[in-house]
Order: C-alpha cells, then sequence, then structure tokens
C-alpha cells in the first residue's frame, strides 16, 4: 500500500531521494534473481553454555555476492519486509535449518545440538505460518525441541492475543521461542509476562557498552534477574570479550553467543569446529 503509494508520488521526491529509491530498486531486483538462483547461504553461529560447551546455533542468513562480498542482513532483512520476499526466504531458511538439525540427529556426537531461527513479524503472521511450521518438522523428521524460534518485540505488538495462540500452538509440539534483541523495542514488562517464551537474548548493544557505561550494566543485570524470577533462560549476544563472559556469568547468564566463542560459519566448516573445541 505505502509502496505504490510511493511509486506514484516519486515525481515529487529529490534527487538524492530518488538515488535512493533507484538503489532499493535494484537491490529488490537483484533479490528477486538470487531467491530464484538459489543464491542465499545459512550460516551458524554458535552458543555456549556456562561451562563453554557448545549447546547450538543460530542460524544466520548470508547473501553472497559474485566478487567474494556478502550483502548484510541488517540491508536486506528490512527490504525483504518490505516486498514481502521475506515470506519465501523465511520458509527457505526454515526448511535448510530444520535440514541441517536432521543431520545433526542423526550423529551421536551433534544429537544434543539445537537451532535458532529467526523470524520476522511478517512471516510470523502470515496466516499459514504455523501450518507451515508443522509441515516443515514434520517433512524433515526432527525433535521439534531442538527447534527454537527467535521472534523480536516488533512481531509480538501488533497482536499480543494472536501472538500467543500462536506460539502456544507451536510450543505444543515441543518447539521453543526466544525473544531476541530484548531491551532495544518498547514492549512492557507486563507482555513479559503473558508471552510463553522459554528465553531472552540480551542484545549485543547492552553487552558491548556494559564495561564502560553503567546504565548499559544495569540493564544486563535488571534483565538477568527478572528472567530468572519469570523463569527464563538467558543468552547474552556480541559477547567478544573473556570479561564479559566473566561478568555475565557471574551474574547468572545461562548461555552465551559471541565471537569470542565462534563466528558464523558455513555449515561445511561446523565439522571441524566441533573437531576443535
Ligand atoms: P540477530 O538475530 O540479533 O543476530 C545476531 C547478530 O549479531 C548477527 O548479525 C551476528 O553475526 C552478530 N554477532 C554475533 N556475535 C557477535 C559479536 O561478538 N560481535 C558483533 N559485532 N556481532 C556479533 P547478522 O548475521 O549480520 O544478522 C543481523 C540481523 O539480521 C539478525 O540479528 C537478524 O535480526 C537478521 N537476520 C539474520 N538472518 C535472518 C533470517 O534468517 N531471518 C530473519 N527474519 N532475520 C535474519
Ligand atoms: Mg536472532
Ligand atoms: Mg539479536
Ligand atoms: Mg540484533
Amino acid at each position: 500500500r505505502a509502496k505504490q503509494e510511493g511509486r506514484d508520488t516519486l515525481r515529487f521526491f529529490n534527487p538524492e531521494m530518488q538515488a535512493v529509491v533507484d538503489a532499493h530498486a535494484r537491490l529488490e531486483a537483484r533479490m528477486h534473481e538470487a531467491l530464484e538462483a538459489n543464491a542465499f547461504r545459512l550460516f551458524f553461529q554458535p552458543q555456549v553454555n556456562r561451562r563453554g560447551v557448545v549447546i547450538g546455533a543460530e542460524a544466520l542468513l548470508r547473501w553472497p555476492l559474485d566478487g567474494g562480498a556478502m550483502v548484510s542482513p541488517a540491508e536486506f532483512i528490512p527490504l525483504a519486509e518490505d516486498t514481502g520476499h521475506i515470506v519465501r526466504l523465511g520458509l527457505w531458511v526454515l526448511r535448510t535449518a530444520c535440514a541441517q538439525l536432521a543431520r545433526w540427529q542423526m550423529n551421536e556426537r551433534t544429537r544434543h545440538l539445537k537451532i535458532a531461527v529467526n523470524v520476522s513479524a511478517r512471516q510470523f503472521h502470515q496466516p499459514d505460518f504455523v501450518a507451515s511450521v508443522k509441515d516443515t518438522v514434520r517433512a524433515a523428521a526432527i525433535d521439534p525441541g531442538r527447534l527454537e524460534l527467535e521472534l523480536t518485540e516488533s512481531a509480538i505488538l501488533s497482536d499480543v492475543d494472536e501472538t500467543i495462540r500462536r506460539m502456544n500452538e507451536l510450543r505444543a509440539l515441543g518447539i521453543r521461542f526466544a525473544l531476541d534483541d530484548f531491551g532495544t523495542g518498547y514492549s512492557s514488562l507486563s507482555y513479559l509476562k503473558r508471552l510463553p517464551f522459554d528465553q531472552l537474548k540480551i542484545d549485543q548493544s547492552f553487552v558491548r557498552d556494559m564495561a564502560e557505561d553503567e546504565s548499559s550494566e544495569a540493564i544486563v543485570l535488571a534483565i538477568l534477574s527478572l528472567s530468572h524470577a519469570l523463569g527464563l533462560e538467558v543468552v547474552a549476544e556480541g559477547v567478544e570479550m573473556p570479561e564479559q563472559r566473566d561478568f555475565l556469568r557471574q551474574h547468572g547468564c545461562d548461555a552465551y553467543q559471541g565471537y569470542l566463542f565462534g563466528k558464523p560459519l558455513p555449515m561445511e566448516a561446523w565439522g571441524d569446529f566441533l573437531e576443535m573445541i
């Protein structure tokens, strides 16, 4: 809707705005081609527990270009959401992650690992979202308890009751839910009590600023105690330094994700990664 209006009013834009619109249009066309050509890749970033043992991975989308460069998800996910491409792309991510879980499940050494998949608001609110997740899990024959779906506050805010209904339908299968980027949105704490999340992820901005900035440290401590009071597991994102891990661990953080433990890796590299640790 807003998009169509935008198209009709392009002639009122100034040249700089026009350039941005053109760049977006080109990116959108290339995204369409990339979808058709199956050119997206899924990387996996390790998550570890308090003892540093790998417990699973977050699946992160990558768009490699011909020269070897990657378009950042920060750039193309919002565009994929605006254009609706996210629905197809999101389903591909889910299928690919479930296929990987099925492979891990066949091996004694890796069968305990879980995979977290990011789900965008627009994808989550598709009428057939719950059915498509159920179908995907069934087709891959995976243990649904190893699949975790990450939602952000923007997914929840549009319709809390419907969000709860959908989450409960999938939780009944054993699928777990994480609230991603916690602390960056606007959702009130009362939602947290009502929504059936299993896990909160502390946004990396707070972890990064913890040491220099007292209010970030206070926010991290508040998230940890609040989550534990509500019976939620806490994962810290963006852990890059041992001091950050130590501080978080000292205050009860359950799991950790960040360059300190591993960058997002293509699945081909995971065999070696698991050997190494
Ligand atoms: P996110 O879900 O919060 O993912 C964590 C981001 O933090 C990832 O960025 C990851 O590479 C980055 N990261 C992890 N550890 C560190 C660290 O120690 N230092 C720093 N500086 N960064 C770290 P990435 O892969 O660029 O993804 C950005 C965002 O794009 C994700 O944030 C997520 O919101 C979105 N995204 C990625 N893949 C998907 C997908 O398959 N579907 C959807 N809907 N969104 C996705
Ligand atoms: Mg995430
Ligand atoms: Mg996050
Ligand atoms: Mg983030």
